[in-house]
């Protein structure tokens, strides 16, 4: 078994700068998560096809102050540079909850995952989101970036964070830029159809969006059994943001863990996701599990998933047609 793993390993690798369509002739986009500079020069080399999901968190964390412009335009050139014209997808500030900055106390809070977190931290201190959004147009120029907002829940966020946006994009105009946001909260989802109408595309965040929906932290052990992103709640929700962005001629990836679950997989090409990205080591893998599916059979797990009533019940059906 495990030289039949190490020979689908090779295989895989083989073939990582070929497309992942599958059998049926159906293109997935399959890119890669970075959490900082050091592995950029490697995601052209594992066969993704951009930058998914850059955590931006490394540019503001292990210092006593806040990075200047320059400090920020420097980390998100050499990103670019090594992307040689692939798009990269960066997420904003995505800080609080687990996540602090020396320069800016924690606030007490009985609930930090439910707290001033993502863009809510950017609302009440908007200069760290106006320069981080100046750094990213003015390293863009003319390259493609799409920029994704964190932990949007409600509307008027998502309206403070376009204006602040359309502000600066009026002084640098980078020319190949979208507006998105990052899928976590149930909120965002049941209510998709009205972001669909503005946003360029969504970003599902299936660690985030999982722990919301069930209300089980991400983070504990005793409940990681029970927290999965393949409950049916979750592809409902998933469902949700893909229809109603499709309505309106947007697109969605998939940045969360879920995405490199081999399990997962058809289900979410199934549901009809258009990107998915991954942990960098897995992309050739990702790719070679697309190109054994076909988007009918996809569809038909998919749809079977949805009416199930566990995790554990769609994780059989998954199994059964592999
Ligand atoms: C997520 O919540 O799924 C996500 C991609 O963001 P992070 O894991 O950084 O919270
Ligand atoms: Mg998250």
């Amino acid at each position: 078994c495990q030289q039949g793993e190490r020979d689908l390993a090779d295989l895989a690798w083989a073939h990582r700068h070929e497309p992942a369509i599958t059998r049926d002739g159906y293109r997935v986009e399959v890119a890669a998560n970075l959490g900082n500079t050091a592995r950029a020069a490697e995601v052209v080399e594992a066969g993704a096809e951009g930058v998914g999901l850059l955590r931006t968190e490394f540019v503001f964390m292990a210092r006593r102050s806040a990075p200047d412009l320059d400090a920020q335009l420097a980390a998100y050139r050499s990103v670019f540079d090594a992307l040689d014209g692939r798009p990269l997808v960066v997420r904003t500030l995505d800080v609080g909850g687990d996540k602090s900055l020396p320069y800016w106390p924690e606030p007490k809070e009985g609930n930090p995952f439910l707290g001033v977190r993502g863009i809510r931290l950017c609302m009440q201190k908007p200069a760290l989101l106006e320069t981080q959004l100046r750094a990213l147009l003015m390293a863009a120029g003319d390259r493609p970036l799409r920029i994704m907002f964190p932990m949007v829940a409600d509307w008027s966020e998502w309206r403070w964070a376009r204006s602040l946006f359309d502000k600066i994009q009026a002084e640098v105009q980078a020319t190949n830029v979208q507006l998105g946001i990052m899928v976590e909260v149930p909120s965002v989802a049941l209510n998709a159809g009205v972001f669909a109408q503005e946003v360029d595309f969504f970003s599902i965040g299936t660690n985030d969006l999982t722990q919301y929906t069930l209300a089980m932290d991400r983070g504990s052990a005793e409940l990681a059994a029970l927290s999965d992103g393949l409950n049916p709640a979750v592809l409902r929700l998933i469902k949700m943001t893909v229809d109603a962005a499709h309505a309106e001629g947007k697109w969605v990836g998939v940045c969360g863990e879920l995405g490199s679950d081999p399990v997962a997989l058809p289900l979410l090409v199934g549901l009809g996701v258009d990107e998915l990205s991954v942990t960098l080591r897995r992309v050739p893998l990702v790719k070679a599990q697309v190109r054994e599916w076909s988007l009918s059979s996809c569809r038909q797990l998919a749809e079977q998933a949805l009416k199930a009533s566990d995790a554990p019940t769609v994780r059989q059906l998954v199994g059964a047609a592999r």
